[in-house]
């Protein structure tokens, strides 16, 4: 720091899938915006950052996290999965969620996962915990094909399209899509897991880490988080 200078506002670059609503999407304009973005930014006012938004694809996000392309992850982003704890840092978790099959709402014979058979396709996003089950089924005979695709709203498209006979994705952004487009998909049979957003930060990164653990704690403390939760769940 520059002895008698003006303390300038750092600035961390944020990167994040924006097909995935609430936590990331796009508004009329274009601009990233989301809870995760509204989150990061309350998380910096408090502690002092200023934050820039990238549009990455959900696997380009750890990748340019280790190149050092962008400061953070705000992304929906499961922290308890192992491969990801090797690669990078998480932060303390900001929101529970859980995997669920969607399915075409007039579909009423896939009521569960166990419904799924050898015929079907089954689409999710690339690199997430949801590719990873249809990835699983695949390779356990039980589906015909794993599309993995960039967008989950192509995953969407592709599901109200009739391209595919389900989807495995995050149940509060499933809702968030059945919002968007009532009467056209439904989330089926039970949670298939549980998972614990985070923000990522690159191994090592302690000084942002505790930042970004400071501002959440404070954030949840003087309501600031609540407030955004219910703001963007109520959209
Ligand atoms: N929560 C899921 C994961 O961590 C999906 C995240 C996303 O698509 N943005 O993989």
């Amino acid at each position: 720091c520059g002895g008698g200078s003006d303390k300038e506002t750092v600035s961390y670059k944020v990167g994040t899938e924006p097909t995935f609503p609430p936590f990331d999407t796009t508004d009329e304009d274009q601009n990233i915006v989301g809870l995760d973005m509204d989150l990061i930014k309350a998380i910096g006012k408090d502690q002092g950052f200023e934050v820039t938004f990238e549009n990455l694809s959900f696997d380009g996000l750890i990748p340019a996290l280790k190149a050092g392309n962008i400061d953070i992850v705000a992304a929906g982003m499961n922290k308890d999965d192992k491969e990801r704890q090797k690669q990078v840092d998480f932060s303390d978790a900001y929101y529970e969620s859980q995997l669920y099959v969607v399915v075409a709402e007039d579909n009423n014979d896939v009521k569960s996962i166990d419904d799924l058979t050898p015929d079907m396709k089954v689409a999710a996003q690339t690199g997430t915990t949801g590719a990873e089950k249809v990835k699983t089924l695949k390779k356990e005979g039980k589906i015909k094909e794993a599309v993995i695709v960039d967008g989950l709203d192509t995953a969407m498209m592709q599901l109200i399209n009739g391209d595919v006979s389900a989807v495995i994705n995050d149940k509060p952004v499933n809702e968030a899509y059945m919002k968007k487009k009532p009467d056209k998909v439904k989330m089926v049979g039970k949670a298939l897991n549980a998972e614990n957003y985070g923000f990522a930060v690159a191994k090592g990164n302690d000084e942002l880490l505790e930042k970004i653990n400071k501002g959440l704690a404070n954030i949840k403390e003087d309501g600031t988080y609540d407030k955004l939760v219910d703001e963007w769940f109520n959209k």
